[in-house]
C-alpha cells in the first residue's frame, strides 16, 4: 500500500529532503536524524523526535531511495541529576558521563544509559522504526570525531563569536516561540520533555581562562567539573583542572575523554553524518538557541550545512495526572504499547503536522480514538477516506519493510474494555460473551482478539481509577425492585421476554432502544422524538441501577451480554 505523493506533510518534507540530498550530496544515502538523551526514562513527548524524522524516512525509502535514520544516543552527556525513585547515593554519579553511572538497583544492563535505551529500544522495534543507532560514547572514546575536535579548538575565536552574537541578547527564553497557553499536562510533559533533552541548560564553554568548546572529563574523579586553563594548537598539549584538585596535562590529539559542548558538538555531527532532515522541540528552536547557533558554526567552522529542521510541537499526555505510575513522572512509548497498538501510535504522529499539538490518551479518549480509528480502517477499506487520511493509515499500518502485526479479528475497544472490566480478566467468562457478541461472525478463540484485548485489559487494569470500575451486584436490589411502578415493570418484563431472540450486540441493542417505543406504541423503525428520548433515558437508567447500582456504566448491550442470560433475569425480576 504505497501513500499518495503530495497527500500529506510526509510526503511534502520527502520531496523537500530528496531534493536537498541530491543537492548536496548526489548518489549517496539520505539521512534523517534524531537524537536521544538516555537521562532517565525517555518520556512519551520525546517520541516525536523519533518519529517525525522516521516517517520522512520511511516515504523516502517507500519511494526507492537509499536512506539511513540514524538515533544520536547522548550518552556521553552528563548525568545531571539523581531521578525521583532513585537512591539519593547516585547523586555522587552526577558529572559523570552517563555511561559511567551504575544503571539503577536491580537492573540487567552494564550503566545507566544501556538500561534507559534498552527499554526505548524495545518500544522502537515493536513500532517499526528501522534506524541506526550510534553512541556519542562510542564515537568519543573511540576518537571518531579527533579531527573535528580539533578543527573546534582551532576555531574557537570563531565559535566564541558567533555565540556571542547572541550572549548579548540574554538567555534563551526570551522571545522564544510559545504555542499557546499549555494546560497542567502539557506543561509538565514539556517540562519532562526539556529536562531530557541534550540542551539542557549546558554551559556553552566560556570560562574565566578564556572559550574553550572541549570539556574534559576528568582522569580521577571521572566528572566535568573540570576548566580548560591552557591549550596550544601546535602541539595540542592541553590542561585542564578538576574541581576535584587534579591538574593533567594532556595531548588533545590523543586525548579520548572528552566532549565537545552542546551548542558545537550539534552542528559537528550534521557535518560528520551529513545529516539533512533533523527536527527539534521548541526548546531547540528559540533565538539563541541551539538549532540557530549550530546552523552558523556548521557552515562557519565545518563547511557543512545546517539539516531541514521543523519545529515540532510538544506532544500531551491526557489523563496522565490520574496515571497510577509507580516511576512517578511522565509515561514512556512502552507504557503507551501497553494500553494500545503499535498502528494507533504511529498514526497519531502521522495524522498532525510536527508543528500540530495533540495528546496521547490515557483517560477514556482512548476509546473514542480507537472508534476513530477503527471507522477510518473501513473506510480506507471501501476507498471513501480522503487522500490525507488513507495516507496517515497506510503510514501508520506499516512501513516500507511491509505491514506491523494486526489483532485479526479486530473488536471495538470499548466493547473489549468493558468486557474484561466486568470480567475482571477471567478467560472462560470473556470468551463466553466474546462468543455472543456477533453470532454471524463468532469469536472462536481469545487468541484471534489479540493483542488488542490484552491492550484493553492493561488499559482497563491500569488507568480506570477504581470508582470508575463496573461491579455487577451479587444480589437483587430488593428495596428498589419492590418500589417499581407498573410502566416499569412491564418494561423490565418486555425485555426479560426478549432476551433470548436477542442475544448478541446487534440484538439487544435493538431490544434495549425498543421496549420504550413498545411502551409508547411507537413502531420500531421510528425517528427519535424528544418524548422517546426521555423514555429510553429513564429505562437506562433504571437498568443500571438494578445491574451495576449507578446511573451508568458500559454500553447496555454489552453489559446485559456479560452479566449474562441468567444473571440479568436474577437481578431484573421483580
Ligand atoms: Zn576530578
Amino acid at each position: 500500500m504505497a501513500a499518495t505523493p503530495e497527500a500529506d506533510w510526509v510526503s511534502r518534507f520527502a520531496d523537500e529532503v530528496i531534493a536537498e540530498a541530491e543537492r548536496r550530496a548526489p548518489g549517496k544515502p539520505i539521512v534523517c536524524a534524531s537524537g536521544l538523551s538516555p537521562s532517565g526514562p525517555i518520556h512519551l513527548g520525546n517520541l516525536r523526535e523519533v518519529m517525525t524524522p522516521h516517517l520522512v524516512a520511511d516515504e523516502i525509502r517507500r519511494r526507492g531511495h537509499e536512506v539511513v535514520h540514524i538515533i544520536s544516543w547522548d550518552d556521553y552527556d552528563r548525568f545531571r541529576k539523581v531521578p525521583a525513585g532513585i537512591d539519593e547515593s547516585w547523586a555522587e554519579h552526577i558529572g559523570k558521563p552517563l555511561t559511567s553511572v551504575p544503571a539503577p538497583a536491580g537492573s540487567a544492563y552494564p550503566n545507566w544509559a544501556e538500561h534507559f535505551k534498552a527499554s526505548m529500544t524495545e518500544s522502537l522495534a515493536q513500532l517499526g522504526v528501522a534506524h541506526r543507532g550510534i553512541s556519542q560514547t562510542q564515537m568519543y572514546t573511540s576518537g571518531a570525531y579527533q579531527e573535528q575536535i580539533l578543527l573546534a579548538m582551532r576555531e574557537r575565536a570563531k565559535i566564541d563569536a558567533v555565540l556571542d552574537r547572541y550572549r548579548t541578547k540574554g538567555r534563551t527564553g526570551a522571545g522564544a516561540p510559545q504555542q499557546g497557553k499549555l494546560d497542567e499536562d502539557e506543561a509538565a510533559a514539556a517540562q519532562e520533555a526539556a529536562e531530557g533533552s541534550g540542551a539542557a541548560a549546558e554551559d556553552d564553554g566560556t570560562g574565566a581562562t578564556g572559550y574553550f568548546p572541549y570539556k574534559p572529563y576528568c582522569s580521577v574523579c571521572e566528572r566535568d567539573l573540570t576548566t580548560v586553563v591552557a591549550y596550544d594548537d601546535d602541539s595540542t598539549e592541553l590542561t585542564y583542572t578538576c574541581q576535584c584538585g587534579h591538574t593533567e596535562t594532556v595531548l588533545l590529539s590523543e586525548h579520548r575523554r572528552g566532549k565537545l559542548v552542546w551548542k558545537v558538538d550539534w552542528p559537528m555531527r550534521w557535518a560528520y553524518e551529513g545529516v539533512v532532515f533533523e527536527p527539534s522541540g521548541v526548546d531547540h528552536s528559540s533565538p539563541g538557541s541551539s538549532f540557530q547557533v549550530g546552523g552558523q558554526i556548521v557552515g562557519e567552522v565545518f563547511g557543512a550545512q545546517q539539516p531541514i529542521g521543523p519545529m515540532y510541537a510538544f506532544v500531551g499526555i491526557s489523563g496522565m495526572a490520574k496515571m497510577s505510575s509507580s516511576k512517578g513522572g511522565v509515561p514512556t512509548p512502552a507504557d503507551a504499547l501497553q494500553i494500545m497498538e503499535p498502528p494507533l501510535l504511529r498514526w497519531l504522529y502521522a495524522r498532525r503536522r510536527p508543528n500540530q499539538a495533540f495528546k496521547v490518551a490515557f483517560d477514556q479518549e482512548i476509546q473514542r480514538l480507537y472508534d476513530e480509528w477503527d471507522t477510518l480502517g473501513r473506510k480506507v477499506a471501501e476507498g471513501t477516506a480522503n487522500a490525507a487520511d488513507t495516507a496517515a493509515y497506510s503510514r501508520a499500518v506499516g512501513t516500507a519493510a511491509g505491514l506491523l502485526p494486526v489483532t485479526p479479528h479486530p473488536l471495538p475497544y470499548r466493547t473489549l474494555a468493558s468486557i474484561v472490566d466486568i470480567t475482571t480478566g477471567d478467560p472462560e467468562q470473556t470468551l463466553r460473551i466474546l462468543r455472543d457478541l456477533d453470532p454471524a461472525d463468532p469469536v472462536a478463540s481469545l487468541d484471534e482478539t489479540r493483542p488488542r484485548l490484552d491492550r484493553a485489559q492493561h488499559w482497563i487494569t491500569t488507568q480506570v481509577p477504581a470508582e470508575q470500575r463496573t461491579r455487577v451486584l451479587p444480589e437483587p436490589d430488593a428495596a428498589l425492585l419492590a418500589k417499581l411502578d407498573d410502566d416499569q415493570r412491564e418494561s423490565l418484563r418486555l425485555l426479560l421476554a426478549g432476551l433470548d431472540g436477542h442475544w448478541s450486540l446487534e440484538g439487544l441493542t435493538t431490544l434495549v432502544y425498543g421496549v420504550p417505543k413498545t411502551r409508547l406504541g411507537l413502531p420500531m423503525d421510528v425517528k427519535p422524538t424528544p418524548e422517546l428520548k426521555v423514555a429510553q433515558r429513564e429505562f437506562f437508567a433504571l437498568l443500571y441501577h438494578l445491574l451495576v447500582g449507578r446511573d451508568t456504566g458500559p454500553r447496555l448491550p454489552t453489559l446485559l451480554l456479560a452479566v449474562g442470560p441468567d444473571q440479568v433475569r436474577a437481578l431484573l425480576t421483580p
